[in-house]
């Protein structure tokens, strides 16, 4: 079972266009009925399974909005383009509050302090990560987990809540057990859909897992009656930090010697204008892969396998783009990406935009060290990502009264 799963999302961009071809014909209302229910039997037929694709941009979500309104009507595929934009909000959201990635790290550090010293708290969170609580629901969930590296967006519900409200579980460490062992792991969609869940993102609006519904969305594989907590008190949380403005990219000054950085965060890098012609005809590339920075502790090898092939794969696909390919091989990173800059003569590093999370936790180590070097790291932002995210300003509902303009501009902003 795991291989097979596990095979369903191999790590390149045809693979990613082929997924996605294959889900058009039901982006519009089949989706909207089918979506809720986690039907592992039928390989989750009723949603597309896109999102590790989507999240390391091996398919940009410009992409999938297109193929949706290719073939339907905005008003036919309306379910399936408001999730996508879930995904675009929720990163918007924390890009203009990076204080909450630090508070969930912050978060995580204590509660992995509490269970240094509380054998009783260690021994349900080992019981809970390896699917062994005794809940059948859970405990398969867990399974499922950690032998595809997908969860259905209704399993990760039920799942978080139960860990939360039923196992009494911090919260940082379920989504510390998710971003170890998603294959679409993200800072944002994951921190923020835990905060959900507990209360904290939508004060005092938890969510409960209940067995009927449960029963009802898994068409009776799971009916946990008795099992699960009856009641959900929102989770205290720090004070969520002022709003700070939408992050702006940079243009790339064409006079200076042009470096590449390539990250796990956007690997479709030919959506930028660098220039192509000489002297950077085929400028050097840095490969960072900052997939083992999402936990303290070790990511699962389905997802470090995920990222390195689709990094692979990247590097293939712009091949003609690309001159040298150096690696990053070991820490301290910042150092050797200035060697490598000093030895290929370089004076300024292009690289997509790397938003809030593991990737930019290890770049902002780096920043000091280039502007000491008098090295520009140029950030290229998508237009897809300046336009949405200055929109997250307050809750998704407000946000989603953007679509039809969101949508109205997709075409003319990029091709990928
Ligand atoms: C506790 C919790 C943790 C989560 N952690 C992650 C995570 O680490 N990474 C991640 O990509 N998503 C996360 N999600 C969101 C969602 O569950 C997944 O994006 C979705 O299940 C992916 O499966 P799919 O591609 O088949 O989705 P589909 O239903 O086919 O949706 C299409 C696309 O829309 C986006 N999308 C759908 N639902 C959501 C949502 N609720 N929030 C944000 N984007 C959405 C995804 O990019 C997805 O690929 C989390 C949700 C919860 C409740």
């Amino acid at each position: 079972m795991s291989t097979a799963n596990a095979l369903q999302f191999t790590p390149t961009r045809t693979a990613a266009l082929e997924s996605m071809a294959a889900f058009v014909p039901h982006m519009g209302r089949d989706y909207a009925s089918r979506r809720n229910y986690d039907l592992r039997a039928n390989g989750h037929a009723g949603v597309s399974r896109l999102s590790p694709y989507i999240r390391h941009r091996l398919l940009s979500e410009q992409e999938v909005l297109t193929a949706a309104l290719s073939r339907f009507s905005l008003s036919s595929a309306e379910k399936f383009v408001q999730e996508v934009y879930w995904r675009t909000y929720w990163k918007g959201w924390l890009e203009m509050r990076p204080g909450v990635w630090s508070q969930y790290r912050e978060g995580l550090r204590a509660a992995r302090d509490k269970l240094a010293t509380q054998s009783g708290m260690r021994a349900d969170w080992e019981a809970a990560c390896r699917g062994e609580t005794g809940i059948d629901c859970f405990d398969a969930w867990a399974n499922e987990l950690s032998t595809t590296g997908y969860l259905h967006n209704h399993a990760r519900m039920w799942f978080a809540s139960i860990w939360i409200f039923t196992l009494r579980l911090p919260w940082e460490l379920g989504a510390d057990l998710f971003l170890r062992q998603l294959l679409d792991g993200d800072p944002a969609s994951n921190t923020l859909g835990w905060r959900w869940v507990a209360g904290i993102q939508t004060p005092g609006k938890t969510y409960l897992a209940r067995a009927d519904n449960i029963a009802r969305y898994t068409e009776g594989r799971f009916n946990p009656v008795g099992q699960l907590a009856s009641t959900a008190d929102p989770v205290d949380a720090p004070i969520v930090p002022q709003r700070g403005p939408a992050p702006a990219g940079e243009t790339p000054d064409p006079a200076r010697a042009t470096g590449w950085l390539l990250t796990e965060e956007d690997m479709l890098a030919s959506f930028t204008p660098l220039p192509s012609a000489p002297p950077n005809a085929a400028p050097p590339a840095f490969v960072l892969d900052c997939t083992a920075n999402r936990s303290p502790l070790a990511v699962a090898p389905l997802v470090t396998r995920f990222v390195k092939g689709a990094l692979d794969d990247a590097i293939s696909r712009h091949q003609n783009r690309f001159g040298s390919i150096t690696h990053a091989e070991r820490k301290p990173v910042a150092e050797q990406v200035l060697e490598w800059a000093k030895r290929e003569g370089i004076t300024q590093i292009a690289m997509p935009f790397v938003p809030v999370g593991a990737a930019s936790d290890e770049i902002s180590t780096l920043k000091p060290k280039l502007d000491a070097a008098n090295i520009r790291l140029v950030p290229f932002m998508r237009p897809y990502d300046a336009e949405c995210w200055p929109h997250a300003t307050h809750g998704f509902f407000k946000f989603k009264e953007n679509i039809p303009k969101f949508v109205a501009g997709l075409k003319g902003v990029h091709s990928i």
